[in-house]
């Protein structure tokens, strides 16, 4: 027993940190004083915190879970913190992503969180990679971290985070949102769990997973969730206590409920099994279907939409979104039928017409005018980037959601 605790421990202490690294770091009197509350705690002491100087973490998007997960790496004295992102502020992300502030809007997600890390701590770098994480750049941007947080909010950054982490042999922590729900997990094959793929070895149809602005999310649910992402971050770092690994926690805010699922390898996994057959990163848009190259679906702009409206062309503008959508805004002249009632509706619609189909962002539509096709429809169009692009580019007085 004793015995076996002594060997526990001696497993848990190993930190994801190379030791040569730490050896060298030292803390000033200022750094002691701001990291008293950590050094007191015999789990961490001045050697655990020269760990996290010592350490380089990665978040994949400064959004959601990149906005708590970035505060407090950067608050508890993550020596280096790189941050990926490509957007920009936008009013509809202050709901959650609290790196940011109203000023901010309209600037670089990166630049307003670098101000904002430097801020709650002057002493860490913070390294700035301006880009979508690539197939092209995401082996070399990884190679500098010690720890990856995944932070993405789409299949195909996630697969490809998931294989660069695989491939350089570091830690992957992954989490996710939807609404009231959140999981997460440590992917670190080369620890002995599973990866991404073990579990999900296909993407879903890019149809059947809307993401948080189709499905909405509860803005705090990004919070809990990226703070237990870096919970495992630190502990990665620090060495102590158990990491996620072979384990998913899923948390529902409605029911305050943690649950537990074990997780377990795939032997069969084509990055990180026995046989793997994925040694470099694959071109994961097409892998997850999310480039829209599918020609049975004819797609029109809002310029297009706005050019026939003009011209008085003979045309039906079908609204696919929900009742509440349309309460919140409209584009004059549409029918609103949803997505889910279209097919038992489907008689209301005149197949002689031209039917131009919108949502919100235009994948329900896509989805819409794929049914519809399968129905006999002929001449059925998908609104590219739905009524967004439409309040973007043509009528800024529809509101935007
Ligand atoms: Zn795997």
């Amino acid at each position: 027993m004793a015995l076996r605790a002594v060997l526990a421990y001696g497993a848990m202490h190993k930190s994801v940190v190379a030791q040569e690294r730490v050896s060298g770091i030292g803390l000033t009197k200022e750094e002691l004083q701001r990291y008293s509350r950590h050094l007191i705690m015999p789990e961490v002491t001045t050697e655990g915190q020269k760990r996290l100087k010592a350490a380089r973490v990665l978040c994949i998007g400064a959004g959601g879970l990149g906005s708590p997960a970035a505060l407090y790496l950067a608050a508890a004295g993550v020596g280096r913190l790189g941050l990926v992102d490509f957007d920009r502020v936008d009013l509809t992300n202050l709901q959650r992503q609290i790196l940011h502030g109203t000023k901010d809007i309209g600037r670089s997600k990166l630049e307003s969180a670098r101000d904002r890390l430097h801020d709650t701590n002057p002493d860490i770098e913070v390294e700035l990679h301006e880009c979508r994480l690539s197939s092209e750049n995401a082996v070399k941007i990884v190679a500098d971290y010690d720890v990856i947080v995944d932070g993405s909010d789409n299949f195909a950054t996630r697969y490809l985070s998931n294989d660069v982490c695989v491939f350089a042999g570091k830690p992957n922590i992954y989490g996710s949102v939807f609404r009231f729900e959140g999981q997460t997990t440590v992917f670190a094959p080369q620890l002995g769990g599973p990866c991404y793929r073990c579990l999900f070895p296909e993407p879903p149809p890019p149809e059947s997973v809307p993401n948080c602005a189709q499905a909405g999310v509860l803005g705090v649910l990004p919070g809990i969730i990226g703070m237990l992402q870096t919970i495992e971050a630190i502990k990665l770092i620090v060495g102590i206590g158990e990491p996620l690994i072979g384990r998913l926690v899923h948390f529902d805010a409605l029911k305050v409920q943690f649950r537990e699922l074990k997780l377990r390898r795939d032997p069969q996994c084509p990055v990180c099994g026995e046989n793997p057959t994925i040694f470099a990163p694959i071109d994961y848009d097409q892998f997850c279907g999310a480039r829209n190259d599918d020609a049975s679906v004819p797609a029109i702009s809002v310029q297009e939409l706005k050019g026939k409206m003009d011209a008085r062309d003979a045309f039906e503008l079908i609204d696919v979104r929900e009742p509440f959508e349309f309460e919140i805004a409209r584009i004059d002249g549409a029918k609103l039928i949803p997505l889910g009632e279209i097919l038992e509706r489907v008689e209301e619609l005149d197949r002689e017409q031209t039917l131009i189909v919108h949502c919100h962002s235009g994948r329900r539509s896509e989805q819409a005018v794929r049914l519809l096709k399968q129905r006999g429809f002929a001449n059925v169009h998908n609104l590219e980037g739905g009524i967004d692009a439409w309040s973007d580019f043509i009528d800024p007085t529809v509101p935007k959601y």
